[in-house]
């Protein structure tokens, strides 16, 4: 089964209530999940009479390869792009042109309306993303070889790691680790945050000394095409004397009580996930959940500073969101993050996210790395 043609006709469908006869797919990414081509340039013109991507002689073989039985117009050197387009949809004679509202800059669209002029253009926003969301069998098989890709790799990380190391140097050796564990590469920079560092959500890694602290959080993917992207927090990964751990080491809240809050965030959002569950509802399970489980004194969720989830895929963050302020409703074929997280600043920061698959009654937990931190290792 060809799924860039079926998606093509999907996407034509769709637009039909916008009153276009034909669109212009501008965002590499849309245009590789329609055709195959993973090239950083290439425009594709989708009509129900057409499917043309334009490109030029950098690409010519690997569009061969990548997308065979599309009609591609390559441009002469002498050529930009924009003129290329131009001249293709002049050759279309389509009169209402569909376009990327969120990618196509107002440069481009200027360009257009000049050197093809006979069409008028209407922005779109969200037509391809909102197909890439739910995910066809051979997508769910690539999410599941970047869930496998990463495992291996965090189980490389777990065993070559020393109390020596810093967040730096154990960040790039997770980059690494995730090539030789058969990815094109990282899905996103990797965060390693020792100790009070996991306070911040998205910490750079410095050269702080990871046996320094007494917890170590740890958020990284692969990529494979499509992605994975999961968290881990350990604790004590290393034995720390007591006199070696810094002072929120040793004033804090207690790390299994903060922990076993979040994991209980996790599995309360989890029981949540079905066909036609409302995203903003499961957070909200998350959030009761991390209230009731919290230690006396606090309400974690007033820490937990950002939205449970997102839809994974060709990209690390797509659709659906999952948020207060989402009114997404999900779909099987979905593929979601949970990653509830608590951010303790001066303590440090818990944080666990699995990826799951969105079936008609529940859904499929994609990663098998256990949540009990003394199992991980
Ligand atoms: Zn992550
Ligand atoms: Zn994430």
């Amino acid at each position: 089964m060809d799924y860039h043609v079926s998606r093509r006709a999907n996407l034509i469908r769709d637009c039909k209530s916008d009153g276009v006869d034909g669109l212009l797919v501008t965002h590499p990414v849309n245009v590789r999940y329609l055709t195959g081509f993973t090239g950083s340039s290439g425009v594709l013109l989708l009509s129900a009479r057409h499917a043309v991507l334009v490109s030029d002689a950098r690409y010519e073989e690997q569009i061969k390869e990548e997308c065979q039985g599309l009609d591609v117009h390559i441009r002469p050197h002498t050529k930009t792009l924009n003129e290329a387009t131009a001249e293709v949809l002049n050759k279309s004679g389509l009169k209402g042109v569909g376009v990327e509202a969120d990618h196509m800059s107002i440069a481009t669209l200027a360009a257009l309306q000049d050197k093809a002029g006979k069409a008028s253009y209407s922005p779109l926003s969200g037509r391809v993303e909102h197909l890439r969301a739910a995910k066809d069998p051979s997508e769910l098989e690539q999410i599941k070889a970047a869930v496998g890709v990463a495992e291996r790799a965090f189980k490389m990380f777990v065993a070559l790691m020393r109390e020596t190391d810093t967040e730096k140097e154990l960040a790039d050796a997770m980059e690494q680790y995730i090539r030789r564990a058969g990815g094109l590469k990282s899905a996103f920079a990797p965060i390693v945050a020792a100790g009070e560092r996991g306070a911040l959500p998205h910490a750079a890694p410095t050269n702080k000394v990871v046996g320094e602290s007494s917890k170590l959080l740890i958020d990284w993917g692969a990529d494979v095409g499509y992605k994975s992207d999961l968290t881990r927090t350990l604790k004590s990964p290393f034995p720390v004397p007591p006199l070696r751990k810094s002072k929120e080491e040793r004033t804090g809240y207690p790390f299994d009580a903060v922990y076993e809050a979040v994991r209980q965030a996790h599995e309360a959002a989890v029981k949540e996930l079905r066909h036609g569950a409302k995203a903003k509802d499961v957070d909200t399970a998350a959030r009761k959940a991390l209230t009731k489980h919290s230690p006396k004194g606090i309400d974690l969720n007033d820490h937990f500073t950002h939205g449970l989830g997102h839809g994974i895929g060709l990209e690390t963050h797509e659709g659906p969101q999952l948020r207060q302020n989402s009114d997404a409703v999900l779909e099987a074929g979905n593929v979601v993050t949970i990653e509830p997280g608590v951010y303790l600043p001066g303590w440090g920061g818990v944080r666990i996210e699995d990826d799951y698959y969105i079936t008609k009654d529940g859904c499929l937990r994609l990663s098998t790395l256990p949540h009990d931190p003394g199992a991980i290792g």
